[in-house]
C-alpha cells in the first residue's frame, strides 16, 4: 500500500490555527491591541470600517519592529515574547503563542507599517492569504501600524456566519473595553466608519470606568483592596442599587488580563446575596494580582479562561472583601448577627463549597384537586393566596383543527383564574389552563409585530418627556434602531452624547416600563443569540411584548379574562409566547377519570 500522509502546507496550517484564534473581527482588535500593549504602546488608535469586516486597522506609537522582524512576525510560533517552556510560567505580556499575525494574515489582507525608534525609515509588507505581497521602505513615525481588511476573504462559509454589524461592533467595543479598563495610564481613540466611538485620555481606573461607561457612573462604584499573600485585589464593584436585569457591566482581571471565570463571578454575586435579588447582576471591575507561577493562562488559544492553583481560595477572599467593602460604604443592611462567621476568615477557608444559586422549587406532587373532591368549584377558587404552583412544560395535545373549534366555545364559557397566574376554562375535550403572563405576551407580540411590519402602531405622547441616559455606545445603537422603534410607535431623539429623550411610546406600553425596554433592548444586542430571520423588528416586538405583558399575580376581571382566552386562540401560534415558553395546557376528561 501507498504511503498516504501529507504534511499540510504552512498556509493550510495557518488557515485551520486561524479558525481558533479568529472567530469575528472582534478577535482581531484583541489580537492587534494586545500586540500594540506588549509594545508599550501609551496611545492606541482603533479603526473600524464596516464592524471590521472591511477593516480593522491599529495604530501604536510602541517600540515597532526592525524589517526582518516585520518580516518573521507573520511566521507560525514567532514570537519575542517566550524563549523556552519555563517561560510559560512567568508570562508578563499579553501574547506570547505567536500565532496571531500569522492566523490573521491567512485569511485577509494586510497591511503593517512599523519604524523602531533608533531607525530613520520603516517598512511597509503587503500580505495576502499568507502570501508575502511585496516590501518597501516608509516614512512612518516610531510605532506600528497594522490594517487588516477583508477578513475571511477565503473563507466564505466564515464570512456568512458574521453576524449584523450592530452584533459584531458591540464584540469588538467590547474587547476595547476590557483592554482599556486594564490600561487606563494608556490613550485610547475608536473611530467607527470615521466617526469617534471612544477618546479615552490616560487616566486612572476610576476615570476610565466613567470614561467608558458614562458620567452616571461615578456615584455608583464602591472601591475594593485586600492584600493577600495569595492574591491582592483592587478595583470597584456597583452599588447594589445599581445591578442590571442582564449581565452587562461584570469585568474580572488576573495579572492585567480579562478572564472569564464563572466560578468567581459567583464569589461576587454571593456577596451582594440578600442585597439584590437573584435575578439581578452586580456589576464589577475586579483586578487580581496573583504570582505567576499560581495562574495557568495557557489552557485557552484567546486566553480569556484561565485555572488557579488555589481557586478556591480565591474564592473565599473575593467573597468576604466585597461584603466587606459594601458594608463599609454603607450599603449593606445592618450587621446580620445569625450569618456564618467562618465567611469572616476567609483565609483558613480551604473545602467550603460555594452556595448553590437558587433554584425555582417545584412541588411535581401537588395537586390542585387534592381533599377537595367535595368541595365546589368555587370554593377552589376563593381564599387563594399567591403561591407557587408548578408549571407544566407539556404543551397541549391538541390538532390545530381541534384548537379552532374550541375557540369557539370559549366565547360563551366562563373562565376562572387560579393564583392569579393561570386562567383555567373547560373546553370540549376537559379543561384548558392557560398562563396569563405568557399568553399575553404571545397576542401582544403577534399585535406589535402585524403593526410593525404594516406601519399601523399607534403612538401615546407623552405629556412630561422623558430623559435617559446610556453610554455612548449604547446611544449610537439605539439611533441605529430609531427607523424600526419608530415603526412601533416610539419617538425619541438623541439630546447629547450620552442622553436621549423620549416623547412617544406605543399605545399599549406603560411609562414605568420604557427605562426597562431600553435596558432589555441594548442588553440583547451585546449577547450572542443567532438573530432571527426577522431581525431587529422581530426582536423589539419580543421585548415590547414582555414588558408590556401582564404579570403573574395581577387579578383580572371576567372581561379580561375572556379577552385572553380569546384573542390567545386567535393568534398564528398560541402554543408558546415570543420566547418559546408553553402558554397552556390540558388536562383531559380521560385523564380526570383515570383519576377518580
Ligand atoms: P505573540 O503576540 O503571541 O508573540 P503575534 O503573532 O501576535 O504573537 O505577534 C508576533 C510578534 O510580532 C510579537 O511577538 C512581536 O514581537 C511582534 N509584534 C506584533 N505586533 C507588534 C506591534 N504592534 N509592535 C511591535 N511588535 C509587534
Ligand atoms: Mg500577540
Amino acid at each position: 500500500m501507498s504511503d498516504i500522509i501529507n504534511l499540510l502546507p504552512d498556509h493550510v496550517a495557518n488557515q485551520i490555527a486561524a479558525g481558533e484564534v479568529v472567530q469575528r473581527p472582534a478577535s482581531v482588535v484583541k489580537e492587534l491591541l494586545e500586540n500594540a500593549i506588549d509594545a508599550k504602546a501609551s496611545i492606541i488608535k482603533l479603526l473600524i470600517k464596516d464592524a471590521g469586516k472591511t477593516l480593522v486597522q491599529v495604530i501604536d506609537n510602541g517600540i515597532g519592529m526592525s524589517t526582518t522582524d516585520a518580516r518573521m512576525s507573520f511566521e507560525r510560533h514567532a514570537t519575542s515574547k517566550i524563549t523556552c517552556a519555563e517561560d510559560l510560567f512567568q508570562i508578563q505580556t499579553k501574547g506570547f503563542r505567536g500565532e496571531a499575525l500569522a492566523s490573521i494574515a491567512a485569511i485577509s489582507h494586510v497591511d503593517l507599517k512599523t519604524k523602531q525608534e533608533s531607525d530613520s525609515v520603516g517598512t511597509l509588507i503587503f500580505i495576502e492569504g499568507s502570501k508575502f505581497i511585496r516590501q518597501e521602505s516608509v516614512a512612518t513615525p516610531t510605532g506600528t501600524s497594522i490594517a487588516v481588511k477583508n477578513l475571511f476573504y477565503n473563507i466564505p462559509a466564515r464570512r456568512n456566519f458574521l453576524k449584523s454589524d450592530t452584533v459584531e461592533t458591540r464584540h469588538i467595543i467590547n474587547e476595547l473595553q476590557r483592554i482599556a479598563l486594564a490600561h487606563p495610564d494608556v490613550t485610547f481613540f475608536m473611530y467607527h466608519n470615521d466617526n469617534e466611538v471612544y477618546h479615552l485620555p490616560e487616566s486612572n481606573l476610576k476615570q476610565r470606568i466613567v470614561g467608558i461607561f458614562g458620567k452616571k457612573t461615578n456615584e455608583k462604584l464602591v472601591p475594593i483592596l485586600e492584600k493577600t499573600p495569595i492574591v491582592s485585589i483592587t478595583g470597584y464593584v456597583a452599588k447594589p442599587e445599581f445591578s442590571k436585569k442582564k449581565r452587562g457591566e461584570q469585568f474580572f482581571f488576573v495579572n492585567n488580563r480579562f478572564i472569564k471565570t464563572a466560578y468567581l463571578n459567583h464569589a461576587v454575586k454571593m456577596a451582594f446575596e440578600g442585597l439584590i435579588s437573584s435575578a439581578h447582576h452586580p456589576s464589577y471591575f475586579l483586578f487580581l494580582e496573583v504570582p505567576t507561577s499560581s495562574v495557568d493562562i495557557n489552557i485557552h488559544p484567546t486566553k480569556t479562561e484561565v485555572k488557579f492553583e488555589n481557586e478556591k481560595d480565591l474564592y473565599a477572599i473575593i467573597r468576604a472583601s466585597v461584603k466587606h467593602s459594601l458594608g463599609q460604604y454603607n450599603v449593606a443592611p445592618i450587621l446580620d448577627f445569625n450569618r456564618d462567621a467562618s465567611f469572616d476568615t476567609p483565609y483558613k477557608y480551604k473545602d467550603v463549597k460555594p452556595s448553590e444559586e437558587p433554584k425555582i422549587k417545584v412541588d411535581s406532587n401537588f395537586n390542585p384537586f387534592e381533599n377537595k373532591k367535595t368541595s365546589s368549584w368555587e370554593s377552589l377558587y376563593s381564599d387563594i393566596k399567591d403561591v407557587d404552583v408548578p408549571t407544566s412544560h407539556e404543551s397541549g395535545d391538541f390538532t390545530d383543527e381541534e384548537l379552532f373549534s374550541q375557540t369557539e366555545k370559549f366565547s360563551g364559557v366562563k373562565t376562572q383564574q387560579l393564583h392569579r397566574k393561570y386562567i383555567v376554562s373547560t373546553i370540549k375535550s376537559g379543561m384548558v389552563f392557560i398562563h396569563q403572563n405568557r399568553a399575553h405576551q404571545r397576542i401582544l407580540y403577534e399585535d406589535f409585530l402585524t403593526k410593525m411590519t404594516v406601519g399601523e402602531a399607534t403612538t401615546q405622547q407623552l405629556l412630561i418627556p422623558i430623559q435617559l441616559q446610556f453610554d455612548k455606545p449604547d446611544v449610537k445603537l439605539l439611533i441605529e434602531f430609531r427607523d424600526d422603534l419608530e415603526s412601533s410607535g416610539f419617538l425619541f431623539e438623541q439630546i447629547e452624547d450620552e442622553k436621549i429623550v423620549v416623547k412617544g411610546i406605543p399605545s399599549q406600553m406603560k411609562e414605568t416600563e420604557i427605562d426597562r425596554f431600553f435596558q432589555e433592548l441594548i442588553a440583547d444586542q451585546a449577547e450572542d443569540f443567532p438573530q432571527s430571520n426577522f431581525g431587529q423588528v422581530d426582536q423589539i416586538a419580543k421585548i415590547l411584548a414582555k414588558n408590556s405583558a401582564i404579570r403573574v399575580g395581577k387579578t383580572l376581571t371576567q372581561k379580561e379574562q375572556e379577552n385572553i382566552v380569546n384573542s390567545l386562540f386567535n393568534c398564528k401560534e398560541p402554543n408558546t409566547s415570543p420566547i418559546g415558553q408553553v402558554c397552556f395546557t390540558t388536562i383531559t376528561i380521560n385523564e380526570i377519570d383515570k383519576r377518580l
